[in-house]
């Protein structure tokens, strides 16, 4: 007589991948783990690193990095995503320096330019996000900066008579053989695209 008993069929697996179970405040956390900062969620909100920062106090930021932190934890995320204050960053670490509850706020500055960079969603008609990416999909192609193809993400951006400025100084450099004409490659320069993704989340960027 047999023994043998039915064995349940394993579940199919699911054709959607899961969803991201995480909240925004998590997910910016996780972006702090590489750095030796403690998570925004131990930020006592004192407002030391807006009023330390030349940038907050100068009035060129539309949040203050005080307020983003508490924007970041109250689950604002595309308030946050919008906002010029990373890109307006100088890292300068003074906040980093003086947080009392050391937070790598500069270090929190990075991450939200990558994270915005990655997800596409940062705020129109700023030069940092344009600039980032240019360099970025340079680097991956050569493994080197090259400056004639930075130069445009934001020369526009001022006045005609800045631009002849720089185009002119570019020449010169280029005429004394301080600025190649065409870009140098690395070698073995697959190893280094291999080692700038698994830093870099680049999805469609290259
Ligand atoms: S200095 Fe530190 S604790 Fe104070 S508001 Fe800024 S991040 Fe929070
Ligand atoms: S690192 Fe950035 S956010 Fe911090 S004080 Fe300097 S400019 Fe401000």
């Amino acid at each position: 007589m047999s023994t043998a008993t039915a064995v349940a069929e394993p579940a199919a697996p699911s054709a959607a991948p899961p969803e991201n179970p995480m909240s925004f405040v998590e997910e910016i956390n996780h972006l702090l783990y590489a750095s030796k900062g403690n998570p925004i969620n131990t930020c006592i909100q004192c407002g030391t690193c807006s009023a330390t920062c030349p940038v907050a106090s100068g009035g060129f930021m539309d949040n203050s990095p005080r307020r983003i932190i508490a924007l970041i934890r109250a689950g604002f995320k595309e308030q946050v995503l919008k906002a010029n204050t990373f890109w307006y960053c100088a890292s300068c670490y003074q906040c980093t320096v003086r947080c009392p509850r050391n937070i790598d706020i500069a270090e929190l500055m990075y991450g939200l330019k990558r994270y915005t960079v990655w997800k596409t969603e940062h705020q129109e008609g700023l030069i940092g996000p344009v600039f980032s990416e240019t360099f970025v999909k340079m680097i991956l192609r050569t493994g080197r900066s090259y400056e004639p193809v930075l130069a445009p993400t934001y020369m526009f951006t001022y006045g005609l008579p800045e631009m002849i400025q720089e185009a002119t100084m570019g020449t010169a450099l280029m005429l004394k053989g301080r600025l190649p004409l065409l870009p140098a490659r690395i070698k073995r320069l697959d190893n280094f695209k291999r080692m700038i993704k698994h830093i870099i989340p680049l999805g469609d960027k290259e």
